[in-house]
């Protein structure tokens, strides 16, 4: 024991504090029964994934629906790079959406009392923990060299054994205190191992909240808890000193580290203290054919948070298309609610689809947002529309904050009526779908007229109708009186039954005669309501255009 004491010093020479200091200084959260806290996780790499939002997202709702905390936790273990960006990145996407954590800490400000949040600033807690483990037999150094951890690994593999370091070929394990204490003396490089007592052939039962009880074998791998080179501990140390000291009640993660949950048992148990719960989310999928695969950063665009951001999604629409995919009655939910945050909905692991991943799908992301879209009023979507231009497209920026009324009245075409229209699915498509009602972005390159396809016809058609019959005071029922009067003087047919039972006496019908007004005016075969092109163009503009076309 006294050796062990020797040399835990030895290697921590500068530690002075114990865990039981530590557990005073983390006291247990004071908080209603019942409340969970979560944390968001990342390893900030300077990208944040669709998968790791979702993430966010189930942490938050299981903190808001219980009262609980949900705290943001940098994992820098592994990052070589700089993490201030990487984290203002994570920030600010939560923010952007809503999502606030109670706790975190950012540009040098730590919010909450269980922090540093940033696992590099932790280096002394982990070591204390480290030191202990030392002391009690449960945690030694290593001094394989790659290259001899490379030979084990090869007979492993020739052998068709496990590979990894435990039992006989957990070298350093054998090893006399003695001599690594004339080791570490001498400079000779280690990590620490955490000393697995576990036993592969024995299972035990382990509650994943997705998938319901699982039957693991235990873990026996004598696993490096604490790097050689800076001296930070491995994800799976950190993940037991953070959750255990920061009260973590539920930790939500990804599926991919399901198989790593017999040595996270094992380290909570080491320290005689109770493991969180765990939700092992599956993994986002995307359809492929007749297959899904994985959402990949590489291949696809929708991967990163920022795509949602730089194209223009509405949150609501974000946020919403990936509750359906987190829990399988929030469709339901929200269709019974329509006017309920989905803070109130309250989430369940056991909702949540445990094979196959789950599958996001951007047409539905699209009708989502379409909806959200058409539910806002003019003056919102404007707001949100010059906000987002502000930072994604500075000319039209320019021109919808020149012309505001205009555009909210543009943007109020077909609104606030029991069916809206539904073709803007996000504030990058607005644009290309109103370009022809500013002159400054209207630029005709061709025109499909349809059935009256001889221009000096359609000329006649909208001077006469501008000329003779237009009055900017006109409601909708007297401009489309006057359409069908404009009809019987030019010789088209105003009623659909005439005009099919004896098409030949007509040149044409008072849909071929709206289309013709259309086309001359948007260049476009289909727009929303008419009337309303024509009113917020007014008769110069129109004359002007129409008369213009070669
Ligand atoms: N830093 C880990 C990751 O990004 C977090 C996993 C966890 O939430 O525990 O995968």
């Amino acid at each position: 024991m006294e050796k062990l004491k020797e040399l835990a010093s030895l290697i921590f020479p500068n530690v002075d504090k114990t865990i039981d200091d530590y557990i005073k200084m983390y006291p247990e959260r004071n908080l209603p029964e019942g409340a969970c806290v979560t944390r968001f996780a990342p390893s900030p790499t300077g990208f944040m994934h669709l998968g790791g939002f979702y993430q966010a997202l189930i942490d938050y709702l299981m903190a808001k629906n219980t009262n609980g905390i949900f705290y943001l936790r940098n994992e820098d273990t592994d990052q070589k790079r700089e993490v201030e960006s990487a984290v203002e990145l994570i920030m600010t996407t939560l923010n952007h959406y809503g999502i606030k954590p109670d706790e975190y800490e950012y540009k040098g400000n730590i919010v909450g009392n269980y922090g540093p949040y940033i696992q590099s600033e932790r280096k002394e807690i982990y070591h204390a923990f480290i030191k202990h483990l030392i002391e009690i037999d449960r945690a030694y150094p290593c001094f394989c060299t790659k290259e001899e951890l490379d030979e084990i690994r090869s007979m492993q593999e020739a052998s068709k054994q496990r590979t990894g370091y435990y039992g006989r070929y957990a070298k350093c394990r054998r090893m006399k205190v003695e001599e690594m204490i004339e080791k570490v003396k001498a400079g000779v490089p280690y990590t620490i191992r955490f000393k697995s007592n576990g036993n592969f052939e024995k299972k035990f039962f382990f509650n994943d909240l997705v998938r319901g009880m699982l039957s693991l074998p235990e873990n026996d791998q004598d696993i490096v808890i604490m790097k050689s080179e800076n001296k930070l501990p491995t994800y799976h140390f950190a993940h037991f000193v953070d959750d255990f000291l920061m009260r973590t009640t539920h930790v939500v993660r990804g599926e991919e580290w399901l198989p790593s949950v017999p040595i996270h048992v094992e380290l909570f148990e080491a320290f005689g203290v109770e493991a969180p719960k765990y939700i092992h989310t599956p993994l986002i999928v995307k359809k492929e054919g007749n297959s899904t695969r994985k959402l990949s950063k590489r291949k696809d665009p929708e991967a990163t948070m920022s795509y949602y951001v730089e194209h223009g999604y509405p949150v609501e629409a974000v946020i919403e298309s990936l509750l359906t995919i987190i829990n399988s009655n929030y469709e339901e939910w929200h269709t019974a609610n329509p006017d309920k945050s989905y803070l109130d909905f309250v989430y369940s692991p056991k909702k949540m689809s445990a094979t196959g991943g789950a599958l996001y799908d951007m047409e539905k992301l699209n009708n989502i947002s379409k909806n959200i879209i058409s539910k806002l009023t003019a003056v919102e979507l404007y707001n949100r529309l010059v906000d987002w231009t502000s930072v994604y497209d500075k000319e039209f920026n320019e021109l919808i904050t020149k012309y505001k009324d205009y555009t909210i009245q543009i943007l109020n075409i077909e609104r606030c009526q029991d069916k809206p229209r539904k073709d803007y699915e996000s504030y990058e498509s607005i644009r290309p779908l109103i370009t022809y009602m500013y002159d400054e972005l209207y630029n005709p390159t061709s025109f499909e007229f349809g059935k009256i396809n001889d221009i000096e016809e359609v000329k006649n058609i909208v001077n006469t109708y501008m000329n003779e019959y237009y009055s900017e005071l006109d409601d909708k029922d007297t401009w489309f009186n006057k359409i069908k009067e404009l009809c019987d003087k030019l010789g088209y047919a105003s009623n659909m039954k005439e005009y099919k039972a004896n098409p030949d006496n007509f040149k044409g019908n008072v849909a071929d005669l709206t289309t013709a007004i259309r086309v001359s005016i948007t260049s476009r075969s289909q727009t929303p309501d008419l009337y309303e092109i024509l009113r917020l163009l007014g008769k110069d503009r129109i004359l002007n255009r129409v008369n213009n076309i070669k």
